[in-house]
């Protein structure tokens, strides 16, 4: 673990657009990048700190550049905010983001960040995901696990993320962005090629979307297993179509970068509304349908 003293500052306009349209981006020295062991598009926790505390959050280094001082990290205003203001401050830089020897118990309590994996080391025919759960999007975490607990062992992996804490919004990083270097245990399954890769995600309207790199076809099937589960409520629930912002059908989306020619992946982003009346039947009916598929294909015996 290598740990830096840093001073957040402003993006420079022009010059790092970049970090002002995302907030989760930073520039860092290259000097504090070495120190701290850490590559271009690998995640860094940064943490505010305060005089009666600290605001910890995580960022993604997106650009290595050259500062007269070496502590000198940007971001954009959004990025500053997610930890607490909109002004510089001091923090500390470290190159382990997540701190997964808590308990989820202890984790909740300090306002921590942990990874989970649930993985037999070999399967390859379905991982279930949820990197935004905890406080982040609330039952994420609770529906991956779910959605699990309908298959056999060898026949499901499950990777997710708890984020605790009054700015636990500054634990999220977006999906096309998580590198499996910062997420070990992510980093044991990155290469494994799964047939199947499903991922739960909190977002605002449309209700219910389900997008990722996967067929139509399936995402369609998926989308009328839900629309069943959550009939008699006023829930909308839409297929993603191509360019989608929130579609999740890009490449570097990593519910797509877990699957074999990395077009399979299926994400399901939901309403809180959504995740908090219907989480479960939600989570039920996804299981359903990869549970018909992969019985079809002969790859999921009935648990
Ligand atoms: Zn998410």
């Amino acid at each position: 673990m290598a740990e830096r003293d840093v001073r957040v500052e402003r993006a420079q306009r022009g010059e790092q657009d970049d970090l002002i349209e995302h907030d989760e981006h930073c520039s860092m020295d290259p000097r504090t990048m070495e120190a701290l062991g850490v590559g271009l598009h690998q995640q860094v926790r940064i943490t505010r700190i305060l005089p009666g505390g600290a605001v910890p959050g995580v960022a993604t280094v997106t650009q290595a550049r050259d500062e007269e001082r070496a502590d000198v990290v940007r971001m954009g205003e959004d990025g500053r905010r997610r930890f607490g203001t909109a002004g510089v401050f001091a923090a500390r830089a470290n190159s382990v983001v997540v701190r997964s020897e808590l308990t989820d118990c202890e984790a909740e309590q300090q306002g921590e960040f942990v990874e989970r994996l649930t993985d037999d080391g070999a399967q390859t025919v379905l991982i279930v995901i949820a990197p935004h759960g905890g406080r982040i999007e609330p039952h994420t975490d609770e529906q991956a696990r779910q959605v699990a607990g309908h298959f056999l062992p060898d026949r499901v992996s499950t990777w997710l993320c708890r984020g605790y804490g009054d700015h636990s919004e500054a634990w999220h990083i977006t999906s096309g962005d998580l590198n499996p270097i910062s997420f070990p245990l992510l980093g044991q399954v990155i290469g494994r090629e799964f047939r199947h890769a499903v991922s739960f995600h909190g977002f605002t309207p449309p209700d219910i979307l389900v997008g990722g790199a996967a067929p139509k076809a399936l995402r369609k099937e998926i989308a009328a297993a839900i629309r069943v589960a959550t009939a008699g409520t006023d829930l909308v629930v839409q297929v993603a179509e191509p360019g989608d912002p929130i579609g999740g059908g890009d490449a570097a989306n990593i519910v797509n970068r877990l699957t074999g020619d990395g077009d399979n992946g299926v994400q399901i982003e939901q309403t809180l509304r959504a995740r908090r009346e219907h989480g479960t039947a939600i989570a039920k009916a996804v299981a359903e349908v990869y549970l018909r598929v992969l019985t079809e294909a002969g790859a999921a015996p009935p648990k």
